[in-house]
């Protein structure tokens, strides 16, 4: 039963999922009804986090579950000491002084104070707002989710979380391969899209036409593009390098269109010396516009995703969705969305993506049917009502 009648509801995905899984899918949200649910992140905005937050809790409180979205308050030293751990839960170096657990730690306990969680589920993303739990006693299960590959954390990092999460009732991480050892029961849960958001809903040639026109984005040449926070893990550089060689050979532009998030300060920095490589052909934009987003991953020729390390890698999923074939980094959930040349491409170099970018603009048919096959993969795999059931069954798992 849909109770917001303007926004999207597990109904809404029937032409999506069929009959069955509709079905399947509200029933366990039934068994749910009234309980009440909260999750905790540290941005409201920019990441793929966020956008997951969005769409599930929009669609949980559909059903009938009350479920509430809370998010961080901090300073920027506390994002700029929490991103370094960010960083180092996937292996950079980090100096945990003392002032830094002492900012960590404090920043969480004031937050703690305005939070009042009394849910009968608590869940806790990523590390930022992990330290909470140490100030309630517990109404109902608490979870940690944690939203990158924990496989080879900063040894002093880990010592340092690990106790903590401990004391969690169960933790999620998105791939097998981002596993841990933990005292705690753990799960899988790969992330997913909402296609009616503004960002994933089809949109006319007439709409993508105004708002590539509205930045200023040449539309006389194939679009090669990527959207991606400005973050080097996502390899801004490693793409401006390969389309200079593609460049060589194919007309084509370039879009890097990114946004930073609230919660990472080292964005702004990244994108100021991306500017260098400005020219013509190449647009560098940050902007905060769904839409356009949109418009970039439908209208493009092929989309790039070249990321050097990447916890799922939303905008792989956005694209393909859009029937636009993409070209990914080799590694982490990328490799889980992308079959290599059957959906799109993997690679592993810079000269690899250039070859398979030249290869796509040069052939119209392999891009038409890498697209539909990867519009199809996302549809079995990647659409918010399997995000969705996949926490119904973990809720469930608690025997509430
Ligand atoms: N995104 C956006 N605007 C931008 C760049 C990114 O809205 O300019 C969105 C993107 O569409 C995706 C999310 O931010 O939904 C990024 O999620 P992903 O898993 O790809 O990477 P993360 O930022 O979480 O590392």
């Amino acid at each position: 039963m849909k109770i917001y009648p303007n926004l999207p509801s597990i109904e809404d995905y029937e032409p999506y999922i069929g009959s069955e899984a509709t079905e399947r899918i509200a029933a366990k949200a039934e068994k749910l009804r009234g309980r009440k649910v909260v999750h905790i992140n540290s941005t409201y905005y920019g990441g793929g986090v966020a956008e997951l937050l969005n769409a599930m809790t929009v669609l949980m409180n559909n059903a009938g579950i009350e479920t509430g979205w809370r998010v961080i308050v901090g300073s920027p030293d506390f994002f700029g000491v929490t991103k370094k751990m960010h960083n180092a839960l996937q292996g950079a170096e980090i100096n945990l002084s003392d002032r830094k657990d002492e900012i960590y730690e404090s920043v969480v306990e004031q937050n703690s104070v305005r939070m009042h969680l009394e849910h009968d589920f608590v869940v806790v993303h990523d590390p930022q707002p992990l330290p909470l739990i140490n100030h309630y006693r517990k109404r109902g299960p608490w979870i940690w989710v944690c939203h990158v590959d924990l496989s080879h954390p900063n040894g002093e990092l880990w010592k340092y979380l690990r106790p903590t999460i401990e004391k969690y009732d169960g933790a999620v991480v998105s791939l097998p391969e981002y596993r841990q050892e933990l005292k705690i029961p753990l799960r899988f849960i790969k992330p997913a899209i909402d296609p009616f958001s503004i960002k994933n809903r089809v949109m006319t040639e007439e709409e993508i036409d105004e708002r590539l026109d509205h930045y200023g984005i040449p539309r006389d040449l194939p679009i090669v593009a990527q959207v991606s926070r400005f973050d080097r893990w996502k390899d801004p550089q490693g793409v401006i390098k390969a389309f200079e060689k593609v460049r060589k050979e194919e007309g084509a532009t370039l879009v890097l269109l990114g946004n930073t998030a609230t919660d990472d300060p080292e964005g702004m920095e990244l994108y100021t010396s991306l500017l260098d490589h400005k020219d013509d052909r190449i647009v560098l934009l940050s902007v905060e516009d769904t839409a356009l987003v949109n418009a970039v991953q439908s209208r493009a020729a092929v989309v790039v995703q070249k990321s050097l390390r990447e916890g799922f890698g939303l905008t792989v999923t956005e694209a393909m969705w859009k029937g636009t074939p993409v070209i990914g980094g080799n590694v982490g959930g990328i490799k889980h969305q992308i079959d290599d040349g059957v959906n799109g491409y993997l690679v592993d170099t810079v000269d690899q993506a250039a070859d398979r970018i030249i290869k796509l603009l040069r052939d119209e048919k392999l891009r038409k049917s890498m697209g539909e096959k990867g519009r199809e993969k996302v549809r079995n795999n990647f659409l918010m009502t399997r995000y969705l059931e996949d926490y119904l069954d973990l809720f469930l798992s608690f025997r509430c």
